[in-house]
């Protein structure tokens, strides 16, 4: 059988591994049922050659950090970019002035470290499942704030194999978006601070963490929050609680299911797929803007 033109192209770099209708169902949270072509790439060097050979070819891709945002289609028809970037888990071992970390670093060794040192201004992710290039992209956050209030700088790398710094200002974000990240931009590392060291950072974070396990879903398969909630003349409508009130909570379209615990989680009971849950967006959306006409932007990423 003739090579595929995706391998024929990656086959000089052996160092950037290409699997070719590779199960993807337990790359992301919610393990929706998919398959795809998974390139992994586990150096910035190759970020910047792999980039331009896509381009070339017109190869479009999507980047996939911990899948925790993302609903897989059952069979992608573009590749998917994966980064699997060096760290030394030992630059944790003191606390800096600045750190300096690779996009595919994730949240929860972040938050280890945090809670360790007391670093005020990490307590913003807690309890987030997340790799740092998916967070910054999606700005992702909590009760406790967001995580752009502790970015400074990010490096990526763009279609064209260059590196772009972009350092962060107040416009650079907003509520689960940021402003900078260009279609083909790749996030490879981020320049992160903190306010200081405060004992009861630690504590905030064990409780909040504590919290997150009493009221939400954590131990099935999920994407978080589906819908963003909504911001109304500065009254923040939550999606969740809407949902509660008309009584979704339980609803249950084939294997999907409207978290009895969290109305704004949708819980994947089985061998669900992106039809599955598309439908019972769907479904949910629709008996929002009959009983409250206001429509509710969905925050996980439908591919
Ligand atoms: C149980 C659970 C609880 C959650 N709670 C929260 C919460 O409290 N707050 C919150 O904000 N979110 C929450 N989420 C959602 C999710 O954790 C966040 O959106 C997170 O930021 C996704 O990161 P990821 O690495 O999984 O990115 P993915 O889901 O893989 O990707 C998300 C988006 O980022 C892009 N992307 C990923 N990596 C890169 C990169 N290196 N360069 C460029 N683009 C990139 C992808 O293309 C995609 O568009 C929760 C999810 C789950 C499953």
């Amino acid at each position: 059988m003739a090579e595929s033109r995706l391998k024929e192209l990656l086959k000089p770099y052996p160092s950037v591994l290409l699997e070719e209708g590779r199960d993807l169902t337990k790359l992301s949270t919610m393990r929706l049922k998919a398959i795809g072509n998974l390139i992994t790439i586990s150096s910035v060097d190759d970020v910047k050659l792999v980039l331009p050979l896509l381009k070339k070819e017109n190869i479009k891709y999507r980047l996939l950090g911990w899948g925790a945002n993302q609903l897989l289609p059952k069979e992608s028809n573009v590749p998917y970019i994966t980064l699997a970037l060096p760290f030394d888990k030992n630059y944790f071992s003191e606390v800096r002035e600045e750190y300096d970390l690779p996009a595919s670093v994730s949240l929860s060794i972040m938050s280890s470290h945090a809670v360790k040192n007391g670093l005020k201004g990490w307590e913003v992710f807690t309890g987030i499942p997340a790799s740092l290039g998916g967070a910054i992209f999606m700005n992702a956050g909590t009760n406790l704030g967001e995580i752009c209030s502790i970015v400074k700088e990010v490096t990526l790398v763009d279609s064209n194999g260059n590196l772009k710094v972009e350092k962060i200002d107040d416009d650079s974000f907003s509520y689960r978006k940021n402003y900078f990240v260009k279609p083909g931009d790749v996030i490879v590392s981020a320049k992160l601070i903190h306010l200081g060291q405060l004992p009861e950072i630690t504590n905030q974070i064990k409780e909040y963490l504590a919290l997150r396990n009493r009221t939400q879903p954590l131990k099935e398969s999920t994407c978080g929050c589906i819908f963003k909630n909504y911001n109304k003349t500065s009254e923040i409508c939550r999606a969740g609680m809407f949902i509660d009130i008309i009584g979704l909570k339980g609803f249950t379209h084939k294997d999907i299911q409207i978290s009895p615990k969290h109305a704004n989680f949708m819980v994947n009971l089985g061998d669900s797929n992106l039809d599955d849950i598309g439908k019972t967006i769907d479904i949910v959306k629709k008996e929002l803007m009959l009983q409250y006409g206001v429509e509710f932007e969905t925050e996980v990423k439908l591919e």
